[in-house]
């Protein structure tokens, strides 16, 4: 129960006053007053005025088994009530990482064995920087230090995360990104393709890795780093030809593969890792999110016996958290993945909920403002335009996106609007009928927004 003074005025002014939110326009926040979450079942979320909403964002992508498990809860408990906290550093660990790492190593694709504990996706990718040159150093290949990776890439938003994102729009605060890291091109048939046939688009894109690699010299190149479908990017599916492509040219040029797995990670395709969707072999991984489904702060590395026995035989490594395999975030994910796995969430997905998404969503693509409806497994996007024929944008000042993420606000569904690109990913648990309500009421913010761009 709320404290009597609680109230949204209260709370709201209080946010005003104290609070700087993350990605956000301070002062349009400001202005408008902060909504204030306070409850979830399932796919369903309420705020504090009693308004229900469908989060088809699962979060922030994260939440895999939908709100209130009480399972998730009464782990955290009993792991606080017996060891709140202890390190693994100075050769210790607890139960409960130990039994994260074997799961790990049991759920992740074939020769991904040995984990590195972070809290976040963004720490998880500075330590596969930092781990990527420490091994290549230990091998006596100190030089091969520069990471590859794409621009408009989301690797998170830490100095190292970022700089390896690909979005100019961030390394503009605070002066980044940092050296030794290069971007090439994303696979974005809708947005970049023009008229070229997707197989040659994601050939030619892919082959700029190697482009990049011959500009820098292999002996400088240390990783490719890339998520197998871009999130944040807006839900950038690769043509079919782009990930063999990338594989071959790591595997010649000897460059380790990175498969960012924040946001595929943990079932969101279908397949437990977007690495196992597209076949990738990659030699260091990084999740978080779907690891825990976000009910507590967690991340990791996973990687191959060979960059971990290298790492081993560097002896002290110099890195690492406080909360490294922090035993009650350790306890939640361990739960959280046997639910994944004793459920057969996962696998429901792929059979089930991402063939009914993909009609669903599909179908979005008939209404006049959508250039493109686009899904794999419980990922979705629809791209906004003024003119359907023609795949012309909105001048980005009409502000498209927003308005349709406002709209479908106000048939109680939660959206995500990158510009123009409007994209969904739901709790993987959702039901049938949910997805149907999902883009039903998609399509009924697509009528309001239609009618407020038409004035
Ligand atoms: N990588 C990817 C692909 C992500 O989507 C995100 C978060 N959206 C991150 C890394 C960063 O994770 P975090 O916000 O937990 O630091």
């Amino acid at each position: 129960m709320n404290a009597p003074h609680d109230s949204l005025a209260t709370w709201q002014d209080i946010d005003r006053k104290h609070h700087i939110h993350p990605f956000t326009d301070q002062k349009a926040l400001r202005d408008a007053g902060t909504r204030i979450m306070q409850k979830g079942e399932g796919v369903w979320l309420w705020d504090s005025e009693g308004n229900r909403f469908l989060d088809g964002m699962a979060g922030l992508w994260c939440v895999n088994i939908g709100y209130g498990r009480a399972e998730l809860v009464e782990a955290a408990s009993t792991q606080m009530s017996e060891l709140a906290y202890y390190n693994c550093f100075f050769g210790t660990s607890t139960p409960a990482a130990t039994r994260l790492a074997a799961l790990l190593a049991e759920v992740t694709p074939q020769g991904l064995t040995q984990s590195f504990f972070t809290n976040s996706g963004s720490e998880a990718n500075d330590t596969v920087l930092r781990l990527a040159r420490h091994y290549w150093a230990i091998r006596g290949k100190e030089k091969k230090a520069i990471f590859i990776s794409r621009r408009n890439a989301y690797h998170g938003s830490s100095i190292a995360a970022a700089s390896l994102g690909g979005m100019a729009w961030m390394h503009s605060q605070g002066g980044l990104p940092i050296p030794d890291i290069a971007h090439i091109g994303q696979p974005y048939v809708f947005g970049e393709a023009g008229g070229e046939d997707p197989a040659a688009f994601g050939r030619r894109v892919a082959q700029e890795l190697e482009e990049k690699i011959r500009e820098l010299g292999p002996h400088r190149v240390a990783a490719f780093i890339a998520e197998p479908v871009q999130g944040s990017g807006g839900v950038i599916v690769p043509p079919a030809s782009y990930w063999p492509e990338i594989k071959r040219i790591c595997d010649e040029h000897e460059i380790l593969l990175v498969a960012d797995e924040v946001i595929c990670g943990f079932g969101r395709t279908g397949k437990w890792f977007g690495s196992d969707y597209y076949g990738l072999k990659p030699d260091m991984m990084s999740m978080a999110k779907g690891i825990s489904s976000g009910y507590l702060p967690i991340g990791a590395v996973m990687m191959t016996d060979e960059i971990a026995n290298t790492l081993v035989s560097g002896g002290f490594l110099s890195h690492g958290f406080t909360y490294s395999g922090h035993p009650v975030a350790c306890a939640v994910a361990v739960r959280n993945i046997e639910i994944l796995r004793d459920e057969r969430i996962v696998e429901r997905v792929e059979t089930v909920a991402a063939p009914r998404f993909a009609e669903a969503w599909g179908g979005l693509a008939d209404h006049p403002l959508v250039g493109e409806a686009r899904t794999i497994g419980l990922l979705g996007a629809i791209e906004l335009v003024a003119d359907k024929a023609a795949r012309r944008r909105f001048a980005p000042d009409r502000k498209a996106g927003l308005i349709l993420r406002e709209a479908g606000l106000r048939h109680g569904v939660i959206v995500r609007s990158i510009g123009d690109t409007v994209v969904a990913s739901p709790p993987l648990i959702i039901s049938d009928g949910e997805i149907d309500e999902l883009s039903k009421r998609v399509g009924m913010a697509l009528d309001d927004a239609a009618t407020s761009l038409s004035n």
